[in-house]
């Protein structure tokens, strides 16, 4: 089957099951005599593409996508996903929302025959990209590239949306906002400030860009065991680097993935119903032990004689000395030429144009619980305490009240939710939930008008020959 047949399929066979049909949004008028739209999406990544799909099945059709990457560039797959191969396995489904025509096997096998799915070990990041825009194509989900969110406000009931593209900025305002804007959707790239005080010429953070043709020659010292550490090392290795020495804060690397444990329908769908303490317990668990790597990853560093893991090092300052940048470790000093720091996220709402109004006011687990000493984490207690339908809930109540109508469906979920946003293996429970909390918004707030409509519904399904219509 072609990709073309395989669209052609997938149409058909959502407009099988797309009962019940009927559209039951109106529109709302904005102060600027626009129409609102009903959710705006941030971010089309997979997270917004596969909400707007489903919200688009559940007859919201007033939705856009916007995302400040250019077309094809949105998400890490081609851009700083340094890996010739996704990590999860490639039975994996996600985006498909459990439609088996838009999964990435169909997608796959139309476009390189069943025999090279059978035989595929991982997914490459390049086709994981053109399936989504696949998705994104034939589920007629409407995206603008290009177009920034950088500020919402409260107006009229609604949220006020700026937008910042290349032609100037502008204003959208919507019912719902979905923020689906990745890793760092809540926070910024973070590495130690005594590296990001040497000049940019010395350091990068995993999430750059950064020219590896240049490190050619050069020795590359890496700062975190997570995988994308291992990807960066392997790419400078591949790139001629003379020599790449990873450092692990931990005795040993992380080699265990918890996420393969929870990867179960009852854990992705309900961890959410639990009490405070036992969704602290578990994903206080989980994210004290960060994500294992795979053996592919590890071995195509081992691969290079010259690749070397010191564990039990991690940086505690660093100076530029001559040409050169120094590491200082409790095992000794390291001079290299280039650092890579692979250290993950801080959570800094401010740090967020998009968050900054109320970046003050975002409650978070610090708010919401005190869990026992032995399971206290500074890092994970700054995560957002988020309600039932994804949103944001208020710090002090009253102050900021319209944030419920901002739902976050990015990685700062996982506390609140366990795996859900920025999330492949929980995409197919976590977007149904996020989109059923939009829809009962939704129609909660427009129950006046409901009730108004049903009261006036005089539709005669059959012409009785002298009967009274009253
Ligand atoms: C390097 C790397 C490798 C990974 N590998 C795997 C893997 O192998 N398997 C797996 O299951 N998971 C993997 N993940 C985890 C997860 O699947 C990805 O992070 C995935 O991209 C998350 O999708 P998302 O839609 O939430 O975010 P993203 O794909 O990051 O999309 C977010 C989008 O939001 C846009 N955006 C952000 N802010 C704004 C704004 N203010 N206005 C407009 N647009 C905005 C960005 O441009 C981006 O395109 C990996 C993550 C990383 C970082």
């Amino acid at each position: 089957m072609s990709l073309d047949a395989l669209a052609s399929r997938i149409r058909r066979e959502l407009a099988m099951i797309a009962h019940p049909s009927l559209a039951w949004l109106e529109p709302r008028r904005a102060p600027d005599g626009s129409n609102a739209l009903d959710v705006l999406i941030a971010g089309a990544g997979q997270g917004g593409i596969a909400t707007a799909f489903a919200l688009k099945r559940q007859r919201v059709d007033n939705v856009l996508v916007v995302d400040r990457a250019a077309y094809g560039r949105e998400g890490p797959w081609v851009t700083y996903a340094r890996m010739p191969t996704l990590r999860s396995p490639k039975e994996y489904t996600g985006p498909d929302l459990d439609i088996p025509a838009l999964t990435y096997q169909a997608w796959h096998e139309a476009k390189y025959g069943a025999a090279h799915w059978q035989s595929l070990g991982l997914i490459a990041p390049a086709d994981w990209n053109e399936y989504l825009l696949f998705v994104r194509a034939v589920t007629d989900v409407p995206v603008r590239n290009e177009a920034e969110l950088v500020e919402l406000a409260p107006e009229a009931g609604l949220i006020r949306a700026t937008l910042a593209s290349a032609a100037g900025r502008e204003t959208v305002y919507a019912r719902k906002v979905v923020l689906a804007t990745g890793q760092d959707g809540t926070g910024r790239w973070w590495m130690p400030d005594f590296v990001a005080a040497l000049p940019r010429a010395f350091r990068a953070h995993t999430a750059d860009s950064i020219d590896f043709t240049g490190l050619k020659g050069k020795v590359i010292a890496v700062l975190g065991a997570g995988a994308s550490a291992f990807d960066n090392a392997a790419t400078a290795l591949e790139a001629g680097a003379a020599e790449v020495h990873v450092f692990c804060r931990r005795p040993a690397p992380q080699v265990i993935q918890p996420y393969r444990q929870i990867t179960f329908r009852g854990f992705l769908k309900h961890l959410s119903d639990l009490d405070d303490a036992w969704r602290w317990r578990f994903m206080r668990h989980v994210l004290a032990l960060r994500e294992g790597f795979p053996q592919a990853t590890w071995d195509r560093c081992a691969a290079h004689a010259n690749f070397t893991l010191h564990t039990g090092a991690p940086w505690t300052a660093a100076r530029v000395e001559g040409a050169r940048a120094v590491v200082v470790t409790p095992r000794g000093d390291f001079v290299a030429d280039f650092l890579i720091c692979c250290t993950g996220i801080a959570m800094d709402y401010a740090a967020k144009p998009e968050l900054a109004r109320f970046a003050g006011n975002i409650r978070n687990w610090a708010d919401a619980y005190a869990p026992p000493a032995d399971e206290r984490d500074h890092r994970l207690a700054a995560f957002p305490y988020l309600a039932a339908d994804y949103s944001f809930m208020e710090k002090q109540a009253g102050a900021t009240p319209w944030i419920k109508d901002i739902h976050l469906f990015a990685i700062a979920a996982t506390m609140s939710f366990g795996p859900s946003g920025s999330s492949i293996n929980a995409m197919t429970t976590a977007v149904p939930k996020l989109v059923d909390g939009i829809t009962r918004g939704l129609f909660a707030g427009d129950v006046e008008r409901h009730w108004a409509a049903l009261k006036a519904y005089d539709v005669p399904q059959a012409i009785v020959p002298g009967s009274r219509a009253d």
